[in-house]
């Protein structure tokens, strides 16, 4: 299944055309393939995640590199049809579910599923990524109890680089990315080498789970309830929005601003992860 009409002529001859509803973009384009699991660094040791396996494009290399790869698609006309395709490997496990609603540190620490005789587990995540999920699978995945030592999305090119962003342009996106990962742009990929072709570009983000998160002395928790307060009202200085979030008067903000050495007239976007990390230590104490 190497070109787009071998992928094409296997779907439509069992009557499944992609579905819009579902992100299905599958990626034709076999150099890309390859260098979105060239990205993932595995090994016969590696445990894989793959999220939405479509006709299987990635699985089948992720299959031959890694020693066991956990697969979870939503759309029950692909399942039969990857259950055939990969038949010959005992070394995957197809999951017909909503990734979305699926408990990944349980899946990946069951035995029978991801092979894994070891509590906690150490694996990696690997996805073209539907888009229409693309901001909730991030958390859900980065913020699971145990969550991936590496992970290889693939996402709308504006999104990726919102990921990666620095100030001015942060984002609460870009926060849940680098609290806790180091991450990269590793490959960009033009809409045609989807079909169908979606509207817009691509490019795959690696992010490598860091040691300790990047700043120390906060939880993960207050972290981000300081920074969703702050990133509230976008437009507004953050001597309000930290206000109006945190549900304090705006002078015992400003206070916790100056406190963390922040100029309370700047905006959420302008910060920092350590003048974020100073802030949430700020309104802590
Ligand atoms: N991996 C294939 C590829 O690279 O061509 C397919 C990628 S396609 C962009 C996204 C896949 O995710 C589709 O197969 C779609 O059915 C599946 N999907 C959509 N929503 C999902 C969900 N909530 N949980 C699991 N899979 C989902």
């Amino acid at each position: 299944m190497a070109g787009k009409e071998s992928l094409l002529a296997q779907l439509s001859a069992l009557g499944i055309h992609p579905r819009k509803g579902l992100g299905q973009n599958f990626l034709v384009d076999p150099v890309h393939r390859g260098r979105i699991v060239a990205a993932a660094q595995l090994g016969p040791e590696d445990a894989v995640l793959e999220i939405g396996p479509g006709p299987g494009v990635l699985t089948e290399l992720l299959l031959q590199q890694a020693g066991r790869v956990v697969a979870v698609e939503l759309d029950d006309r692909l399942i039969p049809f990857l259950c055939a395709r990969f038949a010959a490997y005992p070394n995957l496990s197809i999951v017909h579910g909503d990734i979305l609603k699926l408990d990944v540190t349980g899946l990946m620490s069951d035995p029978a599923i991801a092979g894994q005789p070891a509590a906690p587990p150490s694996y990696k995540v690997v996805a073209n990524l539907p888009y229409y999920i693309t901001g909730a699978v991030i958390p859900h995945v980065l913020e699971a109890g145990q969550p991936p030592v590496l992970t290889v999305v693939t996402v709308q090119r504006e999104v990726a680089e919102r990921m990666i962003a620095r100030p001015p342009d942060m984002s609460l996106l870009a926060l849940g990315v680098q609290f806790y990962c180091n991450a990269q742009i590793v490959d960009r990929i033009p809409a045609g080498a989807f079909y169908p072709a979606p509207k817009v570009d691509s490019a795959v983000v690696r992010m490598r789970r860091r040691a300790e998160p990047a700043v120390s002395g906060v939880t993960g928790e207050q972290f981000f309830r300081v920074a969703r307060a702050g990133f509230g009202q976008r437009r507004k200085q953050l001597r309000n929005s930290l206000a109006a979030g945190l549900g304090v008067p705006p002078p015992q903000a400003e206070a916790w601003l100056r406190a963390a050495g922040v100029d309370p007239q700047r905006r959420a976007e302008t910060l920092t992860i350590d003048e974020w990390g100073a802030l949430a230590k700020a309104v802590q104490a």
